[in-house]
C-alpha cells in the first residue's frame, strides 16, 4: 500500500477487497459512507448527491453517504435495483480506538451482506408473503431445488430436473437463486424468467460430501437420516443454502427447521404461464390486486397469510389430505361461536416466526421477546377454547399450542407490557422480576429517597436527631453531625460503624461502609441497570431459543388454525360449498362462479351469472360465442374451482364433484399476452406443445382462442389438430374456447367432444350479453356489433357489415376470393396528411430526451426547463 494512503483509506480498501461484488456501506459515526465506484453506483441508484472526499493516488475520491438510522430503506432500493450491500460497522468506539494510540483507526468489519434472499427486517419484508432463497444443484444427472425463508426458518427440498425448475420457481417465487457457474450458463434464462436474482457460488459450496457434514453440524445430528433420505443433489442444494447464509450473515445461522422433503407428485402441477394466466397469487399487473389470493384471503395473522399463499400455490393431489383439511374447514363453519372467539385471539397474534428468526440472528430486540410472550398467551387461550373432540388436522395443531406454560410464565414475569424496540436503552424488564435490577433502578431513580431513608436510620441508631447525610464534590456522600456529638460518634460502639473523614470548625464528618457502597451504587446504578437488562435479555432470549423447535411448531399450528378459520369464514360470507373429491375423472360443477370477476362486479350491483360444467363423460367442451360473452371467465372459473377444491377450501358453486386433477394447464391465445419480446405466436405454440407433450389423463386443460395469432386457415388447422390430440392422445378433461365455428363439427366425429356456447341476445342491432353457458353452438359471432359497442367509428362499422355480408354470401356460394376482389375499395375519404412545419423549441428539446436515462430529479429539472420555453 502506498505511503500516501491514509490509515482509514487503507482499512477501507482492505475490507472492500473482500467484497468486490457488493456495495460497501462503511460506517463513520452516524453515517454510512460509500467511496469510489460504489459511490457512483449508489448515488445514481438512490438519486442522492455524489461528492468528493480527499484524494487517493492523486485522484479525487467519489463519495456519497446516508444516515445510518434510515439506511434500511436505502438497502431495499438498492436490492430492488439488483445490487448487493455489504454493511461494515464500527466494532469499537472511537474512545476505545484512542486507547490503542493517538491516530488508531476505529476497528471495522462487515457484519452482514444484504441480498434479496436473506432479508429479515420487518421493514424490508412483506409480512404476508414468504421471502425465499433457493439453490439448484445437479449431481451427475440428477437435479434438486432447495429453498429457505430465513425470516421464518422454513427449509424445504425437492428433486427436480432442469425442465421442472421453471414451474417450481413460478410456484415459490424466490427472490434469489444460488447456482454453480455451469448452472448459471444453462439455467440463467429460467431463473430470470421467474424474476429472481442469480448468485453464483463456487462448486465447493455445492459439494454433497462436505455438505452432509455441514448440515449434520447445523442440526446437531449424527446423520441426516432422521429427517428422511436425501439424494446427493438434494444435499448439495441444501448445503449451498447453508453455506450462503453463513457467508451473508457472517457466521450467524438463523434457526433452520429440519428440511422438509417434497415430491413433485404430491402437489397439483401448475406451470409458470398457467399461474400467470389464472392469476392465482398475482394479478395481471404483478401485484396482489385482482388475484384469486386477494379475494379469498380472510386470514388474520401474517403466518396464516403466508401459509394460505403456499397452499394456493401448491394444491394437493392427496385425497386423504384434502379431505382432512376440508373437514377442519367444515368443523370451523359449524362451530361459528368457537371460531369467532378463536378469531378474536388470532387478531392479537404477532409474527412469531419472524421474531424467532431475528432473535436467533442476534438482530432482535425486546419487542421480539414480547412477540413470543403475546403469541404464547394467545395460543394458550385458543387451546383452552378448542374442545377435545376435533377433526384430525385441528386436533394435531391444537396439541402444538400447549406445553409452553413455563416459558410464558417466565416472559410474563420478566417483561413490561409494551417494551421498547431496542435492548440498548433498557426499560423492558418488569419490576419485581430481578431483585438486583429493582434495587439499581430505585437507586438510579430514587437515590435521594434511599439516602433519606439511610439518614433517618442513622439518626435513630445514634440517637442524634440532627444527623444529616450530605454530598459535596470532594468527599462525595458523608454523614455530618455537629461538633457537640463528636465524642459520642468517635467512641465505641458507634466508631465501629462511622469512620471519621473530616472535622471542621463546627461539624464532624463520617462515612460508613454502607454509605460508600451506596454512593458507588448510585453512581453506577444507571450503567448497572443497563448491564443487568442486557444480561437478562440474553438469558430470556436463550430460554426462548431453547424451545425453538416447539415454538416453530406452535407458529405452524396457529397458522393452520388461522387458515382454516379464514377459509370457513370465506365460505360463510360468500356462500361457498364443500366440493366432493374423488379418485375418478368426474368434473361436475353446478352453478359455478368466478370469485374474482364476481367480486369485481359486486360494487356495481351487477349479478354474476352462475354456470354449470360437466366434463365427466364428454370430457372436452368446445366453447363458441362472441367476444365479451364470458368465455374466458367461464374457462378460468372452472380451473379456479379445481384449485380451490384441492387446496382444501370450499368453492364458489352450488355443488361440485371433482375427480382429483393432477395438472392444470391454461393457455390464452397469443394476442392476449403481449408482455414477451418473442413472437407471441411462437410463444403460444411453444406453450401448446408443452401441454400436448405433458398433459396426462387426469389433467385439466384450458385453451382460450388457440391459433388466433396467425392467419385464419393456419390458426384453424392448428386449433383443430390440437383438439384432436387432446381427445385421442392426452384424453384429459379440457375446455376449449374458440371463434372458429368450423370446429363445432368436430363433435360429430369425436365422441368425448361436446359443443357449448355463451348465449347473447340481439336487440335493435345491438348485442346483449347474457353470460349463460348452454349446450349447442353459437349461431354467429357478433364481432361487428361488439366492435360498435367498443366505439369504432360508424363508417367503419357500416363498411364492416358490407364486407361481412359479401364474405358470408361468397362462402355460401364457394367463391370467396372472387367476391373479395369484386368489393369496391374502402370508400371513406382519407384524412388529410398533416402539414409539415419546423419543430418548435419545445419539440426540439423533447426530441433530445432519453427518458430511460433520466433520474427523477433530472426529470423534474427538465419540466422546469420546458415550462420556461413556453
Ligand atoms: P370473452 O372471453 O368471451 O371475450 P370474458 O370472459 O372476457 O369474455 O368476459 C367479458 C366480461 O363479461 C367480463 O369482464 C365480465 O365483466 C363479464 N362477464 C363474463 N362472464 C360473466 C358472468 N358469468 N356473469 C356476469 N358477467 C360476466
Amino acid at each position: 500500500m502506498s505511503s500516501n494512503v491514509t490509515p482509514m483509506m487503507a482499512q477501507y480498501l482492505e475490507i472492500k477487497a473482500e467484497h468486490p461484488d457488493a456495495l460497501l456501506f462503511y460506517r463513520m459515526g452516524d453515517f454510512y459512507e460509500l467511496f469510489f465506484d460504489d459511490a457512483i453506483a449508489a448515488a445514481e441508484a438512490l438519486d442522492i448527491a455524489l461528492t468528493k472526499r480527499g484524494k487517493h493516488l492523486g485522484e479525487d475520491i467519489a463519495m456519497c453517504g446516508v444516515p445510518h438510522h434510515s439506511a434500511e430503506g436505502y438497502f431495499l432500493t438498492l436490492i430492488r435495483k439488483g445490487h448487493r450491500v455489504a454493511v461494515c460497522e464500527q466494532l469499537e468506539s472511537p474512545a476505545e480506538a484512542k486507547k490503542r494510540g493517538y491516530k488508531a483507526v476505529v476497528k471495522r468489519g462487515v457484519t452482514r451482506v444484504v441480498t434479496p434472499g436473506t432479508l429479515t427486517e420487518d421493514t424490508l419484508l412483506d409480512a404476508r408473503r414468504n421471502n425465499f432463497l433457493a439453490a439448484y444443484a445437479t449431481v451427475r444427472d440428477e437435479g434438486a431445488l432447495a429453498w429457505v425463508d430465513i425470516s421464518t426458518g422454513a427449509f424445504s427440498v425437492l428433486s427436480c430436473d432442469a425442465a421442472g425448475l421453471g414451474p417450481e420457481l413460478a410456484r415459490l417465487d424466490p427472490k434469489e437463486v444460488l447456482l454453480t457457474e455451469a448452472g448459471e450458463a444453462e439455467l440463467r434464462h429460467i431463473v430470470e424468467d421467474a424474476g429472481a436474482a442469480i448468485t453464483v457460488l463456487g462448486n465447493a459450496a455445492f459439494d454433497s460430501t462436505n455438505g452432509e457434514k455441514r448440515l449434520s453440524r447445523v442440526y446437531s445430528v449424527g446423520s441426516l437420516e432422521g429427517f428422511g433420505t436425501f439424494s446427493r443433489a438434494e444435499i448439495a442444494a441444501m448445503a449451498a443454502i447453508v453455506e450462503y447464509i453463513e457467508i451473508t450473515q457472517k457466521g450467524k445461522l438463523p434457526l433452520l427447521r429440519p428440511p422438509m422433503r417434497e415430491t413433485r407428485t404430491s402437489a397439483m402441477q401448475i406451470d409458470a404461464s398457467t399461474r400467470r394466466s389464472l392469476e392465482l397469487v398475482r394479478g395481471v399487473n404483478g401485484g396482489r390486486a385482482g388475484s384469486l389470493l386477494s379475494v379469498i384471503d380472510r386470514t388474520l395473522t401474517a403466518g396464516g397469510a403466508r401459509l394460505l399463499e403456499r397452499r394456493l400455490s401448491a394444491p394437493s393431489r392427496d385425497l386423504d389430505q384434502i379431505t382432512a383439511r376440508q373437514e377442519a374447514v367444515a368443523w370451523s363453519l359449524e362451530h361459528g361461536d368457537i371460531a369467532a372467539t378463536v378469531e378474536d385471539r388470532l387478531r392479537e397474534v404477532p409474527d412469531l416466526d419472524r421474531a424467532l428468526s431475528r432473535l436467533s440472528l442476534d438482530r432482535g430486540g425486546p419487542r421480539d421477546l414480547a412477540s413470543v410472550r403475546n403469541t404464547l398467551a394467545q395460543a394458550e387461550t385458543i387451546s383452552e377454547t378448542l374442545p377435545d373432540e376435533l377433526p384430525h388436522v385441528l386436533a394435531e395443531t391444537a396439541q402444538d399450542l400447549t406445553g409452553q406454560g413455563p416459558l410464558l410464565d417466565l416472559l410474563d414475569a420478566a417483561l413490561v407490557a409494551d417494551p421498547p424496540m431496542l435492548a440498548r436503552d433498557g426499560g423492558f424488564v418488569a419490576s419485581g422480576y430481578d431483585a438486583e435490577l429493582d434495587e439499581f433502578r430505585s437507586l438510579r431513580d430514587e437515590g435521594r429517597t434511599v439516602i433519606a431513608g439511610l439518614q433517618s436510620r442513622y439518626a435513630e441508631q445514634t440517637g442524634i436527631a440532627a444527623l444529616k447525610i450530605k454530598h459535596n464534590n470532594v468527599l462525595g456522600y458523608f454523614v455530618e453531625v455537629t461538633a457537640t456529638h463528636s465524642e459520642k460518634m468517635l467512641a465505641a460502639p458507634l466508631s465501629e460503624t462511622f469512620i471519621h473523614r473530616q472535622t471542621t470548625a463546627n461539624q464532624v464528618r463520617f462515612t460508613t461502609v454502607e454509605l460508600s457502597d451506596l454512593e458507588t451504587r448510585i453512581l453506577n446504578a444507571g450503567g448497572r441497570c443497563l448491564e443487568i437488562e442486557k444480561r437478562l435479555y440474553s438469558s430470556l432470549k436463550d430460554a426462548i431459543l431453547e424451545q425453538a423447535a416447539a415454538l416453530f411448531n406452535l407458529a405452524r399450528g396457529l397458522a393452520e388454525i388461522d387458515l382454516t378459520a379464514g377459509l370457513a369464514r370465506l365460505a360463510r360470507e360468500e356462500n361457498w360449498v364443500r366440493p366432493k373429491l374423488t379418485k375418478g375423472r368426474e368434473f361436475v360443477i353446478t352453478e359455478g362462479r368466478h370469485p374474482v370477476v364476481e367480486a369485481a362486479l359486486a360494487p356495481s350491483g351487477t349479478p354474476f351469472v352462475a354456470n354449470d360444467c360437466d366434463l365427466s363423460d364428454e370430457s372436452i367442451w368446445l366453447l363458441t360465442g362472441p367476444n365479451m360473452a364470458g368465455k374466458s371467465t367461464y374457462l378460468r372459473q372452472n380451473a379456479l374451482i379445481a384449485v380451490l377444491a384441492q387446496m382444501g377450501a370450499f368453492v364458489p358453486a352450488r355443488e361440485a364433484t371433482i375427480g382429483i386433477v393432477s395438472q392444470i394447464f391454461s393457455r390464452v391465445g397469443a394476442s392476449d399476452d403481449l408482455s414477451k419480446g418473442q413472437s407471441t405466436f411462437m410463444v403460444e405454440m411453444v406453450e401448446t406443445a408443452a401441454i400436448l407433450n405433458q398433459a396426462d389423463d387426469r389433467a385439466l386443460v384450458i385453451l382460450d382462442e388457440i391459433g388466433r395469432g396467425t392467419a385464419t386457415y393456419d390458426g384453424l388447422s392448428i386449433a383443430w389438430a390440437t383438439l384432436e390430440h387432446l381427445h385421442e392422445v392426452n384424453r384429459c378433461r379440457a375446455l376449449f374456447a374458440t371463434h372458429y365455428h368450423e370446429m363445432t363439427h368436430l363433435s360429430d366425429k369425436l365422441e368425448a367432444v361436446a359443443n357449448a356456447t355463451v348465449s347473447v341476445k340481439e336487440w335493435d342491432g345491438d348485442v346483449i350479453f347474457l353470460h349463460e353457458v348452454k349446450r349447442g353452438t353459437a349461431d354467429r359471432s357478433y364481432g361487428v356489433q361488439v366492435a360498435r359497442l367498443a366505439g369504432l367509428p360508424a363508417t367503419v362499422v357500416d363498411r364492416a357489415k358490407v364486407v361481412l355480408e359479401a364474405l358470408e354470401q361468397g362462402e355460401r356460394e364457394g367463391k370467396q376470393k372472387a367476391i373479395i376482389d369484386d368489393l369496391p375499395l374502402f370508400s371513406a375519404t382519407p384524412a388529410p396528411a398533416p402539414q409539415k412545419t419546423a419543430p418548435s423549441e419545445v419539440e426540439a428539446r423533447l426530441k433530445e430526451i432519453l427518458p430511460d436515462e433520466l433520474s427523477p430529479k433530472a426529470a423534474l429539472d427538465l419540466i422546469y426547463e420546458l415550462r420556461g420555453l413556453v
